[in-house]
């Protein structure tokens, strides 16, 4: 019933549902489309819809905006936020770039269009690598993920300064989980995904994306893994695958915030068109140059 009303309204109002691997279930189930960052970015921006409903966390939901402004932008629970990227904003940033001019501003996807704005180039867990490699031979500040900018820096011996900010969920990892996950399993392969701490990705197998992890899951030949991301990405998992099996590294890979949003959320923002993200103009055409070189740049490589 509940599905059949959100299917009816969204055709009604030519809506388009986009849903994170971390979302619940049934909330994936719902949606048009299902991705990391970096594919619902692509589809935001290409979609013929009206309105898109944002099943994810708020920056999310403001990057879709960013990119597709004539569309009305939805984000069904209004405080599903992400921690991480409140731990910058636009002061803060600003203090650091006049006090290192010489360095290029390179941001997480996970922050708020003000900090998109300030920043030389976005970048996602998909395409950090490829970005990052270009500036290469430069000075180069990483905010908001220490993590993420940690691995890259050792990766490719980066002149990088990175920002005090971490995902709460990933940066629990420790590497005693990853030795007994193993000892448990020892058949299994380790995909970790790069928002955990660098002495983790360092035991892994694979380190990348939602949809790096599965991806290589699902091509690879080998039939266990352990997942070291968001717990939300085991039901995409073992759809594809129901053949394998799927360890989650610890069960402590829950975001709150990812979970907070349920059917009844999804419909009634489609009844209501609540809540609208709205992004102010002209941090928005600043924060869209740098999703737009992301996009141009990801392209160019893949
Ligand atoms: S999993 Fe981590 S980075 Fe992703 S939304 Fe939750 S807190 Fe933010």
């Amino acid at each position: 019933m509940l599905i059949e009303k959100i299917k009816q309204l969204k055709q009604e109002k030519q809506a388009v549902i986009l849903a994170h691997y971390y979302q619940r279930p049934e909330v994936q189930d719902v949606a048009d489309y299902i991705g990391d960052s970096l594919d619902l970015s692509r589809i935001a921006a290409k979609t013929n819809a009206k309105i898109i409903v944002f099943c994810g966390v708020n920056f999310m939901a403001e990057t879709a905006k960013i990119l597709s402004p004539d569309k009305k932008v939805l984000l069904p629970v209004a405080d599903a936020g992400c921690p991480m990227a409140m731990m910058i904003n636009e002061k803060k940033l600003r203090e650091y770039k006049q006090q290192h001019p010489d360095r290029v501003v390179i941001c997480y996807v996970n922050s708020y269009a003000s900090v998109k704005a300030l920043s030389d180039v976005c970048v996602t867990s998909s395409n950090a690598e490829k970005i990052i490699r270009r500036f290469q031979h430069q000075k180069i500040c990483y905010v908001p993920d220490k993590n993420l900018g940690l691995y890259l820096k050792e990766k490719y011996q980066l002149d990088l300064e990175t920002w005090p900010g971490y995902c709460c969920i990933h940066n629990n990892l420790k590497p005693e989980q990853v030795q007994e996950m193993r000892h448990l399993h020892p058949n299994a392969k380790v995909l970790i995904h790069p928002e955990a701490p660098l002495e983790v990705l360092r035991l892994a197998d694979y380190v990348g994306s939602t949809s790096g992890i599965i991806r290589t899951a699902t091509e690879s030949a080998d039939q266990e893994f352990i997942i070291g991301t968001e717990e939300g990405i085991l039901y995409p998992l073992r759809q594809k695958n129901p053949e394998k099996k799927f360890y989650l590294l610890n069960k402590g890979l829950l975001c709150r915030n990812m979970k907070k949003t349920t059917l009844p959320d999804v419909l009634r923002s489609l009844e209501t068109e609540t809540h609208e993200i709205i992004v102010e103009e002209s941090v928005r055409i600043q924060a869209r140059r740098s999703l737009d070189l992301m996009l141009e740049w990801s392209q160019e490589d893949a």
